[in-house]
């Protein structure tokens, strides 16, 4: 029989950490089903079919496994897919607490299904999907966290954001009193006003 495995997410967008669990679960078993949950309570960034080609794209290497998307109660759709494995990645303490709840409740649901935990390289550990969202958004690289179909999408879905070309200006006044830096002047002459601020972590002059 084969031995097949379910490894749920949102993916939104697939990460670095997420290629390595499925590459190190596709090792192990004869097939790894990476199943896109669609949560109508849950506002995603990327719709389903994007998440779905992010995914298909970055795992094409790997000859035996699927991308798929589910709604619903994920041990229903584990045992229409005729397996008993769920893979899900361990990046610190602070996920355990909650994976090893929702384990439970999932047992509790098909006692014969099993979770899997796969722990992550330590590279990945602090890769996360919405943080990479966030960093992105606000100008930050995150060409190390993501494939590069996400990063295109990234890019296609908040225009002008990427790392190389933002830049920040320094918004002098506020209503606060202090300075402000936004996007739009970065760089020598971002910097050099900054430091005139005053700013204690600003260049030495
Ligand atoms: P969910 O919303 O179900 O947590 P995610 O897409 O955020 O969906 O994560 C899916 C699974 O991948 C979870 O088990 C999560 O802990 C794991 N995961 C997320 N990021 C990483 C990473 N950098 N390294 C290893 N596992 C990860």
């Amino acid at each position: 029989m084969k031995r097949s495995a379910v490894y749920p997410g949102s993916f939104d967008p697939i990460t670095n950490g997420h290629i390595y669990i499925t590459e190190r679960a596709a090792a192990i078993f004869d097939e790894v089903r990476v199943s896109i949950l669609v949560n109508a309570q849950k506002r995603a960034t990327f719709s389903v079919d994007e998440r779905c080609a992010m995914a298909r794209e970055a795992l094409s290497h790997l000859p035996n496994v699927k991308v798929e998307y589910f709604e619903g109660l994920l041990v229903d759709y584990v045992r229409q897919a005729h397996s008993r494995v769920i893979i899900r990645g361990l990046r610190a303490m602070s996920d355990f607490e909650y994976e090893f709840q929702m384990a439970l409740m999932n047992r509790q649901l098909a006692p014969e299904i099993e979770t899997f935990f796969i722990v992550t390289d330590p590279k990945y550990s602090y890769i996360s999907s919405s943080g990479v969202r966030e960093i992105f958004q606000f100008g930050g690289t995150v060409q190390d966290a993501v494939p590069p179909g996400a990063l295109r999408r990234l890019r296609e879905r908040f225009p002008g954001q990427t790392a190389s070309d933002t830049q920040e200006a320094l918004v002098p006044a506020t209503e606060h009193g202090c300075a402000r830096l936004s996007p739009a002047l970065r760089g020598p002459e971002g910097r050099a006003a900054l430091s005139r601020s005053g700013r204690p972590d600003g260049p030495a002059q």
